[in-house]
């Protein structure tokens, strides 16, 4: 007997989460599914937030150069998004957190910092001086890092293994619009629909399908703030220790690894579209696609997602496929 989806929205990560399960699993109902994946979120957030005074990574922030344990998967994440920096030569860096924070993105209480104090701030940023051995890790005094570039992507990669030895094939994980997490199809088999988001109103202007992959998204609509007509968004350009201002509103990856998607989405969207179109072609074994949308509103996509992307009813923009 077919039953219906069972959907649940969580607050997880500073964010609201949309789960939804299509069917059983071999020994669990849906009900308990989305139960499992609510605690494992939770904890998952326990353990990689930086704002959070009982999570390691807070702990390590606060070391003054001191090693601080980390979880298994704090660490397990730390390694692989410390080698995605390097892959993207610092565009995305953990350690751009102190500029994070002089700008007010967790407080919110934001400022223009000025170009002196980026000057300082850009010399206490460089992700290659974190240090890990055993379940540990250690900064330089002075420094900090978040996980908040990779921390949700990588959380869909998690609850995607368990629903896989759930015998789940059938969900979508939306971790906050910016991380999707699509298991297999639509019962019907049909692929998952999700929707772009227009950078420049509420709306989308087109949908994706998509099966069994991840998709991220990085806006800079999604947190910014805006001081005498300029709007400064919530990603780093590291090297300058200042908002991203690229020329992108937003930049859209899909892969098999929601880490990478989420990764890479933020590192793209720091490099602008010319270098991330390099880097693209570059990294074939990265095996991802992306889609860019640029501050004039014009589409760019990797030919990968020329099939699977359509503009929404009305929307007459140009969409240019890279090659
Ligand atoms: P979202 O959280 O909306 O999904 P992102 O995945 O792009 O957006 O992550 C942005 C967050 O990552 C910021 O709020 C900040 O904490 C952190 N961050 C900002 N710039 C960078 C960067 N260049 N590299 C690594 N982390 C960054
Ligand atoms: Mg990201």
């Amino acid at each position: 007997m077919r039953s219906d989806p069972v959907r649940r929205t969580i607050l997880a990560m500073d964010t609201v989460m949309n789960l939804t399960v299509c069917q059983n699993g071999k020994d669990i109902t849906m009900d308990k599914a989305l139960d499992e994946l609510t605690a494992c979120i939770n904890t998952l957030d326990k353990e990689l937030s930086a704002t959070g005074q009982e999570s390691p990574i807070y702990a390590l922030n606060h070391a003054q150069g001191g090693w601080t344990a980390l979880s298994e998967r704090g660490c397990d994440l730390l390694d692989r998004a410390l080698a995605l920096c390097a892959a993207t030569g610092g565009a995305l860096d953990l350690t751009a957190y102190p500029a994070v924070e002089a700008w007010g993105f967790p407080s919110g209480e934001y400022r223009v910092v000025s170009p002196d104090e980026c000057a300082q701030l850009a010399g206490r940023i460089n992700y290659a001086a974190v240090e890990r051995k055993d379940g540990q890790a250690r900064l330089p005094e002075g420094m900090a890092l978040d996980m908040g570039a990779v921390a949700k992507g990588y959380a869909g990669d998690i609850l995607a293994a368990r629903l896989g030895e759930m015998g789940i094939t059938s969900a979508l994980l939306d971790l906050g619009q910016s991380s999707i997490q699509a298991i297999g199809a639509k019962p019907d088999g049909s692929p998952w629909r999700v929707g772009i988001q227009d950078p420049d109103s509420e709306g989308y202007l087109g949908v994706l399908s998509l099966s069994d992959c991840g998709m991220g998204t990085s806006g800079n609509y999604q947190r910014f703030f805006e001081e005498d007509g300029v709007t400064y968004c919530h990603i780093i350009d590291p090297a300058a220790a200042a908002p991203a201002q690229t020329g992108l509103s937003s930049v859209t990856v899909v892969s098999p690894s929601g880490l990478l998607c989420d990764g890479l989405s933020t590192a793209l969207f720091v490099m602008g579209l010319d270098k991330a179109t390099q880097f693209w072609h570059d990294h074939p074994e990265l095996g991802f696609d992306a889609l860019f949308i640029t501050d004039k509103g014009k589409i760019y996509l990797t030919p990968g997602l020329a099939d699977s992307f359509t503009l929404a009813e009305g929307e007459q923009r140009e969409v240019t496929v890279l090659s």
